[in-house]
């Protein structure tokens, strides 16, 4: 059995167990003090921090190798270039996809609220755009890397990088120390995914017992026409997208991307799950390194195509509820905000929301209204973060296509990379005890 048929398994055992938790024993305070805020917490929090653990020095040791192994700053910045092109492409094609869809369906008519919306949702501002920018560029490294701020990681890296190469032969040694850093930590995001079935189960378990599959039936409409337009995003724009562009087998790509959509489906998180989508682009799909290292972290951070499609739909959702009117600016400019909104928050749970405040702040649609969505955000925040990481690996892959640094042999072979189980130390060395 692979590890992702593993997962899936484990997965929908959690599933199970956390809906009949929550339909069943709600009450029960043995169960719910000992099994679900207990054991599947922590098991659940220990694989999310083994994860997000590895994050900050996987991307960093690997975008020096990318960086030193791309050796020529003009092509870095093609590809920078390229990505960034994409990812907005992406994100555009996927918001007005949204709104094109929930305008016609119409969520939110004659809908009746049963809640109270009064002032349950703090409306974060928007960061100006010059903020945005101005904090690309850490005052101290230092505290980029502990806060885990990727942008910042990323630009301190890239010009290391870039001065590591440019010193020559001197920075040699260092950049080999860096490759075996690089492959001790692909070792460790092997030892974590291998742990991946029980750390899901355990999220899954507790996330469905808490949540309750009863939430989703008031706002059944617009949870419908989210997940409606995600599907068609992800097997119609992206897989076109991918056809056109990359000119690779889409039925390949959606088969080998479906480990790192697992992962983002449980722990809601693109950050999180950048080892995963760094290892499966590279190992199963065959992306050389010096795409993949620079091009997904960037992805976590500024390609949210699952979250703009939330937000189109929240949009006119929330003003075919509260009877507002949009025109076509207001349209664009939701567009555009969702869009901008994406580049200056990062990859984790939940952040879908408070960028969508910041959209209807601009657009002047009522925040509070934001109230009556967050219930069933839970879940939806797991499908489009899927969204979000296999947006990320389309663009990955066509840029690397274009950039002659995809092998189509890896690409096409569906037993490439396949994870096997980790051999610890006395396999790979006999008669060495660690
Ligand atoms: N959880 C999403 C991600 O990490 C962001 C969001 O939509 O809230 O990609």
């Amino acid at each position: 059995m692979t590890l992702t048929q593993k997962i899936l398994i484990w997965m929908l055992a959690g599933l199970t167990l956390g809906s009949l938790i929550n339909a069943f024993t709600p009450d029960v305070t043995f169960i719910q003090n000992f099994l679900v805020n207990g054991l599947f917490h922590a098991v659940g929090a220990i694989f999310l921090n083994l994860l997000k653990m590895l994050v900050v020095p996987l991307v960093t040791f690997s975008l020096i190798c990318g960086v030193c192994g791309i050796g020529d700053v003009s092509k870095l910045g093609r590809i920078g270039i390229k990505s960034l092109a994409l990812f907005l492409l992406s994100t555009g094609l996927a918001i007005a996809l949204a709104i094109l869809v929930a305008e016609n369906i119409g969520p939110g008519k004659g809908f009746q609220s049963t809640q109270n919306m009064e002032n349950t949702f703090e409306a974060p501002e928007a960061p100006p755009l010059t903020q945005v920018i101005i904090d690309l560029v850490p005052g101290n490294p230092l505290a980029a890397f502990i806060d885990g701020n990727m942008l910042q990681i990323i630009f301190f890296t890239i010009l290391f990088s870039i001065c590591l190469l440019m010193i020559g032969e001197r920075g040699r040694a260092l950049i080999e120390s860096v490759e075996k850093l690089n492959e001790v930590m692909m070792q460790m995001v092997g030892i974590v995914m291998s742990l991946a079935p029980y750390g899901i189960f355990a999220i899954m378990a507790q996330t469905f017992a808490l949540q309750g599959i009863g939430l989703i039936l008031p706002m059944i409409g617009y949870f419908c026409v989210v997940i409606a337009v995600l599907i068609m995003h992800v097997a119609g724009t992206l897989m076109v997208l991918l056809k056109l562009l990359g000119k690779v087998s889409p039925i390949q790509f959606l088969k080998k991307v479906r480990t790192a959509q697992l992962f983002a489906f449980s722990t809601s998180s693109s950050n999180a799950t950048i080892p995963v989508t760094l290892k499966t682009l590279e190992k199963r799909m065959g992306v050389d390194n010096s795409t993949a290292s620079f091009v997904v972290p960037l992805g976590a951070t500024i390609n949210m195509d699952g979250t703009a499609i939330m937000q189109g739909v929240a949009t006119v959702f929330i003003a075919n509820v509260y009877g507002i009117e949009l025109d076509l600016l207001d349209y664009l400019t939701v567009i555009g905000m969702a869009v901008l909104a994406s580049i200056g928050t990062a990859g984790v749970p939940g952040v879908g929301l408070i960028m969508l405040a910041m959209v209807f702040n601009q657009v002047g649609l009522p925040v509070e209204g934001i109230a009556l969505i967050m219930g069933v955000d839970r879940l939806l925040d797991m499908l489009r973060t899927a969204v979000n990481v296999t947006g990320d690996a389309v663009v990955t892959l066509i840029v690397a296509k274009s950039e002659n640094s995809l092998s189509v042999s890896i690409f096409n072979d569906p037993n490439a990379g396949v994870e096997k189980s980790v051999r610890l130390p006395h396999d790979v060395m006999p008669g060495r005890q660690i």
